[in-house]
């Protein structure tokens, strides 16, 4: 008889909409067959209409947890009981741990993107990043480079309608954290070098190199770049965008977006089972190469 699924198994979430093509799943089933953890995680579409009845739905039946995508990240709070202070600060939730009926909400991109720099022996704490964006996972890593000590940072975005997140995030950071903060238009390309020119790292958090805008990057040539700039970018497909390729040619040390996928999902999966992922198993799973 099949035993994976007996009725001892405890469930763990997946509430976004649309969300089939997630990785999420495979991940952490992957992780919990290689490690004999009765655990199942399953996807399921929900949108802003369904999410408190799925929210209601994870208190009745005693799930251990779930994690939470677009469009539901913002609205997700309104349900829960606690938040952390990450995911206050970022106003966004990925992750919901459920505690004897007590339903703490979590944001752990930025968790992941700093602790895939340490896993990439990439050491930003008490130093300078330029970093582009205040989306989603942009929003995360600023809000928790702030809080993990790292001691400026310089925001550049569009000015599109992300610019008054950008604003808040930057009034949040310099209010609750020690780090130095300013936000810059990425129209300004002299401020933009400049700045880089004075950082130990360099990263984009916005969608760009990744379709439908694949191929591009906003950085005009090489000159912004210098052989010893860490560049980091989230976007992991393609696994190489335009502007990791450029800063590769220049000798930078770079790193894309899969260790940030990985060590997101490996935080929750923490905060759920009380073990952690087997990172270099998963690594080999994923395909995940540092350069
Ligand atoms: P979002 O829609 O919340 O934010 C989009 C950001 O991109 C904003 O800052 C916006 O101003 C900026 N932007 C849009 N068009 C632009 C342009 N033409 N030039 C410059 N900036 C532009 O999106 P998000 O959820 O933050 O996702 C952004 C990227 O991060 C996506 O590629 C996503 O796949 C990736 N991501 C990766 C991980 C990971 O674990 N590696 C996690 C979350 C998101």
């Amino acid at each position: 008889m099949a035993e994976r699924i007996t009725g001892h198994t405890e469930l763990i979430g997946l509430m976004a909409y649309p969300i089939r093509h997630s990785s999420s799943p495979a991940m952490h089933n992957e992780a919990f067959a290689y490690l004999g953890l009765d655990y199942a995680y399953l996807a399921f579409e929900v949108d802003n209409d369904t999410l408190e009845d799925a929210v209601k739905g994870l208190r009745a039946l005693k799930m251990v947890g779930s994690n939470v995508s677009m469009p539901n990240k913002t609205v997700v709070h309104k349900y829960l009981d606690k938040l952390s202070p990450a995911a206050e600060l970022c106003g966004a939730v990925n992750t919901i741990v459920n505690e004897n009926g007590v339903l703490t909400g979590h944001i752990t991109d930025g968790i992941g993107y700093m602790k895939s720099l340490k896993d990439n022996n990439i050491d930003v704490i008490g130093k300078k990043m330029t970093i582009v964006g205040s989306g989603g996972a942009a929003t995360a890593i600023e809000v928790q480079a702030a809080l993990d000590g790292v001691a400026e940072m310089s925001i550049f975005n569009i000015r599109d309608k992300f610019w008054d997140n950008a604003q808040e995030t930057v009034n949040k950071i310099s209010e609750r954290t020690n780090c130095k903060v300013a936000l810059y238009d990425l129209a300004d390309l002299d401020k933009l070098k400049a700045e880089i020119a004075d950082s130990y790292l360099f990263a984009n958090a916005t969608g760009m190199g990744m379709k439908p805008l694949e191929g591009q990057t906003y950085i005009p040539d090489k000159s912004f770049f210098r052989p010893d700039l860490i560049v980091t970018d989230v976007v992991y497909s393609p696994r190489e965008t335009a502007m990791l390729k450029m800063a590769k040619e220049v000798g930078c040390k770079t790193m894309n977006g899969m260790g940030m996928m990985l060590f997101q999902g490996a935080a929750a999966f923490e905060m759920w089972t009380g073990k952690e992922m087997p990172i270099e198993h998963m690594k080999k799973v994923l395909d995940i190469k540092y350069d």
